[in-house]
């Protein structure tokens, strides 16, 4: 299927008055890339520092300052354009974008326009479990960030802090081949996953990281794309889908009405829930590009791009599939693993030499289940994979129960320890001495002469005794024990 040509399914249409639409949406994603050093001087890209603590007087623009390319970014953003399948560019050309504004101190930002270092890609999105698109990337260029303006430090001055500006950024332009706010969301999700994969850009979108503009139009089914906004720099996923949603109804609002869409520049107020106007196309800048003439054109052989593509770790994708081959994992928890490559290494951890499937049910449902419930990633976890492990092995040997064995991840949570050596002390063994059992199951049985007729008569009242025998062994009997003599005394057998 030509993903450009992609018509949306018929249940993301949006119902009007004058018939159904459909939304087109294209996004630019402004990815910072790790890297200790600026992307033209080496001053440090730590975040949190003094206000201009990190700027060299290239990044200040002092007068006859030269930048020099960063050769760690080139290496990001290659890597970054071989995880998007996407063709890499040997030569490509910084521009200067010029334009003014108080936290820009060179009045141009250095990016790249019309030959930028990486060309068309595509990459695979899981809209839901079973449903994935494909989605066209049409280049990624590097620029760089521009300073920060802060307004609310004084009571009639605005201050100026340059510890970001000439931050390597990566802009990541998509096709306009995303068609409902959840393809849109979970375009952004799988992105931000390769190239924290990668490690060429941490993705952290609180701290700006990973910010979004958002092209939304809306077109009659079938018919030619309509006239687009563009929603500048969201920062969260959540805001995404509400940006394209609110967007697209205010167009079609228009439209409804008789109206023409301008081609605009608009905001998202996420308290408000409203997109509003920031400039017109008629004020939009003319940025007179043109080759930085203190930069020739950035080149690099096959070999340097070959080098970096043996290098790659595996990715989602490929990590997914994996999953699901080597330890028969659903698709749908092979996604929920590969999401964070620290939670796939995990789950890999616990389920070396161990059933897969177990080990993923206790690694998503309890341990995920319970970290989720505490706000921790699993790199915070206080359980090591050793220790869940250690409770998977009790259940497979027999030694514990399943229910037994969530009474155990809960202490070995809070307390730590030895899973096999608290079992032993604290006497949690899976009972699985019949002769035991059977006095159990004596006592429950003489106790309850009416329940027994009534088992005798509808076998499946079986159940109640199963549950009196477990409790009364303190949920330390064997269930499988339980069941094979309770069946026996009862004649059920
Ligand atoms: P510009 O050069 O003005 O930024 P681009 O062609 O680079 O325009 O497009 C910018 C973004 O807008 C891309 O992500 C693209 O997919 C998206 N886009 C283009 N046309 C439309 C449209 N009609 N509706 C929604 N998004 C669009
Ligand atoms: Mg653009």
């Amino acid at each position: 299927m030509n993903a450009r040509v992609r018509a949306a399914d018929p249940k993301q249409r949006i119902k009007g008055a004058t018939g159904d639409w459909e939304i087109v949406i294209g996004l630019e994603i402004h990815a910072q890339v790790t890297s200790q050093a600026k992307l033209f001087s080496g001053s440090s890209t730590a975040f949190g520092a003094e206000p201009n603590s990190h700027v060299s007087l290239v990044d200040a623009a002092m007068p006859g300052m030269l930048p020099v390319i960063n050769e760690e970014c080139v290496r990001q953003a290659v890597r970054t354009g071989l995880g998007l399948n996407a063709r890499i560019n040997n030569r490509s050309v910084f521009d200067r974008k010029n334009y003014f504004y108080p936290d820009l101190p060179q009045g141009y930002q250095i990016s790249q326009y019309k030959s930028p270092i990486v060309g068309e890609g595509e990459i695979v999105v899981d809209v839901t479990p079973t449903e994935s698109i494909t989605v066209g990337i049409e280049r990624l260029h590097l620029e760089q960030d521009a300073g920060k303006s802060l307004h609310d430090q004084h009571p009639t001055m605005s201050f100026v802090d340059l510890n970001r500006s000439g931050v390597a950024l990566m802009e990541i332009v998509s096709r306009p081949d995303l068609r409902s706010a959840d393809e849109a969301k979970a375009y952004v999700t799988k992105l931000r996953t390769i190239l924290r994969y990668l490690g060429t850009c941490d993705g952290d979108m609180e701290k700006g990281n990973l910010r979004a503009d958002v092209n939304v139009s809306v077109r009659k089914p079938g018919e030619p794309f309509g006239t687009r906004c563009e929603i500048k720099n969201v920062n969260s996923i959540r805001f995404i889908g509400q940006a394209v949603d609110v967007e697209a109804r205010r167009q079609i609002g228009i439209l409804e009405d008789g109206g023409t869409i301008d081609q605009e520049t608009r905001l998202y107020d996420p308290a408000k829930g409203e997109t509003r106007s920031m400039r017109s196309k008629e004020e939009a800048h003319d940025y007179r590009y043109f080759p930085d003439p203190d930069l020739l054109p950035l080149e690099f052989d096959d070999a340097f791009v070959e080098t970096l593509k043996a290098a790659l770790p595996e990715l989602p994708d490929a990590k997914k599939a994996r999953l699901v081959s080597q330890y028969g994992l659903s698709p749908y928890d092979a996604a929920v693993l590969v999401a964070e490559r620290e939670q796939a290494d995990f789950f890999e951890s616990v389920a070396k030499g161990r059933d897969g499937k177990a080990a993923a049910n206790w690694v998503i449902n309890e341990l995920f289940g319970r970290l989720n419930k505490e706000g921790k990633d699993v790199t915070a976890s206080p359980m090591s994979a050793g220790q869940l492990g250690g409770i998977v092995d009790l259940i497979a040997e027999g030694v514990i129960s399943g229910k037994i064995a969530k009474d155990l991840f809960e202490i070995i949570w809070t307390e730590g320890g030895d899973p096999r050596a608290v079992v032993e002390t604290r006497g949690m063994k899976q009972v699985t001495d019949t002769g035991a059992i059977e006095k159990v199951i004596d006592e429950v049985i003489a106790a309850n002469p009416d329940k027994v007729a009534q088992a005798k008569a509808k076998p499946t009242m079986a159940g109640w005794f199963v549950g009196q025998v477990m409790k009364a062994s303190g949920g330390k009997a064997n269930p499988a024990a339980v069941n094979e003599i309770l069946a026996k005394k009862l004649g059920l057998g």
